[in-house]
């Protein structure tokens, strides 16, 4: 039985997110933490935690010390995927979560997946197991986790209040805004005309889900979703189904780590 390590380090908008797998790609522990800087250290911070009792990795005398180590081996994802000096490989996101989500579904050969992260979102196209195509929304954070983050912030609802909000909503709103300044703007004024929150809660996933499907059009077929965003908001399966009825939809597996997942398994 080999020996090596793989790890695979997502270096997100939001959260940094690292995976350790074997050689087959079984995961054998993974981790997050915040997007902090200087993001060396929180990576190393997270090589370093509890979480991976078989890292080798030790605080290094200088910021300049050799870090790779005999038998593991690390890929970097991500926006800040740059930033480590120390790895094998650097991916883009678009290729980690489709290695990351084309092991999980082996047998699919043709399907859409959605990203959805803190600071952008994405619809890659997959075909006879290929990326084929895949455009990223990035102008405009309606659609995206950083959305959620600060509007629930704004109105002081915790994230994880949110679905069970949106679930006892009796009305149906529409918020027209792109941009979270204007978003939060709108909705204190709905607010303060009286409007419940529960309404607020279900217009705010209505929106994340209009705005996403607004990036590209996504063929019938098999949806599979990763990112944060649908990790912490299953609920928003929902959402995408009722405009999605034509399509299978399918929520990863710890769809977080998706990235970070897939850039290990590059290095395999
Ligand atoms: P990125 O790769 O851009 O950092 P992620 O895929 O890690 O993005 O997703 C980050 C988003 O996931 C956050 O903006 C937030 O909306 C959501 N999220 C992450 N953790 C939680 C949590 N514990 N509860 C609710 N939402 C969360």
């Amino acid at each position: 039985m080999s020996d090596d390590y793989y790890w695979g380090i997502d270096l997100g908008s939001s959260a940094i997110k690292v995976v350790l797998i074997t050689s087959k790609g079984e995961i054998i522990n993974k981790s997050k933490g915040k997007t902090l800087f200087p993001l060396i250290k929180q990576v190393r911070n997270l090589l370093n935690s509890s979480d991976f009792p078989e890292s080798p990795f030790s605080e290094p005398a200088s910021d300049t010390d050799e870090q790779i180590k005999i038998n593991h081996f690390i890929a970097s994802t991500g926006y800040g995927r740059n930033h480590i000096p120390f790895t094998h490989n650097k991916l883009t996101e678009i290729k980690a979560h489709f290695l990351g989500i084309q092991f999980l579904y082996k047998n699919e050969s043709d399907f859409s997946l959605i990203d959805i992260g803190g600071q952008d979102s994405k619809i890659i196209k997959i075909k006879d197991h290929q990326i084929l195509d895949f455009v990223i929304n990035r102008k405009c954070a309606a659609g995206t986790g950083a959305f959620l983050d600060e509007i629930c912030h704004r109105l002081d609802i915790r994230l994880k209040d949110l679905p069970s909000l949106a679930t006892k909503h009796d009305k149906k709103l529409n918020l027209g805004s792109y941009c979270t300044v204007f978003a939060v703007q709108e909705m204190i004024k709905i607010l303060v005309s009286g409007e419940k929150i529960e309404n607020l809660a279900h217009a705010l996933y209505t929106s994340i889900t209009k705005r996403v499907l607004e990036i590209t059009s996504i063929e019938s077929g098999k949806v599979i979703f990763s990112g944060g965003v649908m990790q912490h908001h299953p609920i928003l399966l929902n959402y995408f189904n009722d405009n999605l009825s034509e399509h299978e939809l399918f929520l990863a597996k710890d769809a977080q780590f998706s990235g970070a997942f897939g850039a290990a398994l590059s290095l395999t």
